[in-house]
């Protein structure tokens, strides 16, 4: 075991090694431009954790996107490392083994919480994961930030001393409109290079088309969910329209999405959040999931070409 780590250890470059990977390429910076990559989350569907890797590697896939959900964060990075993938991020967990609102309640599930979260930010490190996506909150209205702000305060220390700690950067995902005052919360009392915004443009254009998030956020994206919606919150529970299907199956606009990542300053993978079997899964019962997993590859194609075309116009 200590082996392993080591192991793994002296093969994660400090922060400042890898940028001196990235100055040396920097004498093609049309090929980045042009040829954005793409991944996938390997919470797709249903076929089970090493099966979906195997089907995402043979649809051509070589970026991953691993939801944690409570299940060994370790195990599944180490699984996922044998299919040869780049893991650029992984969510951690909102609602197992805790949820995530207790961030924001002093008491013991608060603190296990943290501590929690501390110990997957190491296996990020560990793994070379340089990004842990984390929500502020699980659901919409289901607490009032504002009843303990300095619960909520001493939880987001902790968990970013330790994201600085194991130089792993933090990405809180924007969720809804009332989360969204969380995220402003947040980034107002904290500043730090390692503290940054998950963009989820099926979030942005579900619950909160108005806000321009390049207005707090640009320069500080370190991660992207890209999927498609109907852009309509059903009642009681707005939640249910958060789709996830493919870019092109709902009614988002993805020119505006791709306007966003360029004013965000977003120079990463572009990252499908899709799924199979969630909203849209009528529209993909008929499919196999390597006949979903082709498509969201010929879908993520498109959009990292025209990502590519719009930066090479913007430069
Ligand atoms: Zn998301």
């Amino acid at each position: 075991m200590k082996k392993t780590n080591e192991k793994t250890k002296t093969a994660v470059k400090p922060a400042s090694k890898r940028k001196s990977v990235t100055q040396r390429t920097e004498m093609k910076p049309k090929s980045t431009e042009q040829e954005r990559e793409i991944g996938i989350s390997v919470s797709f569907g249903k076929p089970g954790f090493k099966k979906s890797l195997k089907l995402i590697k043979d649809a051509g896939f070589k970026n991953i996107m691993i939801l944690e959900n409570g299940r060994n964060l370790a195990r599944l990075l180490k699984t996922a490392r044998k299919f040869e993938f780049n893991i650029p991020y992984v969510h951690l967990s909102y609602k197992k083994p805790f949820s995530v609102n207790s961030l924001w309640v002093n008491g013991s599930a608060r603190e296990k919480l943290v501590k929690n979260f501390v110990a997957r930010i190491e296996v990020c490190k560990k793994y070379g994961v340089d990004t842990a996506v984390i929500h502020c909150a699980r659901r919409v209205n289901e607490l009032d930030y504002t009843l303990d702000k300095e619960a909520g305060l001493e939880s987001i220390k902790e968990i970013l001393q330790a994201a600085e700690k194991y130089n792993v950067k933090l990405a809180f995902e924007n969720l809804n409109k009332p989360e969204n005052e969380y995220l402003n919360f947040i980034f107002a009392n904290f500043k730090s290079p390692n503290l940054g915004l998950c963009y989820d443009c099926g979030h942005h254009f579900l619950h909160s088309p108005e806000v321009d998030f390049s207005k707090q956020f640009a320069g500080r994206c370190f991660a992207v969910h890209l999927h498609d919606n109907m852009t309509v919150q059903p009642a009681p529970d707005p939640w249910r329209g958060d789709l996830h299907g493919l870019p092109g199956d709902g009614k988002i606009d993805f020119d505006k999405v791709i306007k966003n990542l360029a004013q965000l300053n977003y120079k990463g993978i572009l990252m499908l959040e899709c799924s199979k079997v969630s909203g849209l899964s009528d529209t993909y019962n008929s499919m196999s999931d390597a006949e979903f997993l082709a498509e969201a590859y010929k879908r993520g194609k498109k959009l990292a070409v025209s990502v590519g075309q719009s930066s090479k116009k913007s430069l």
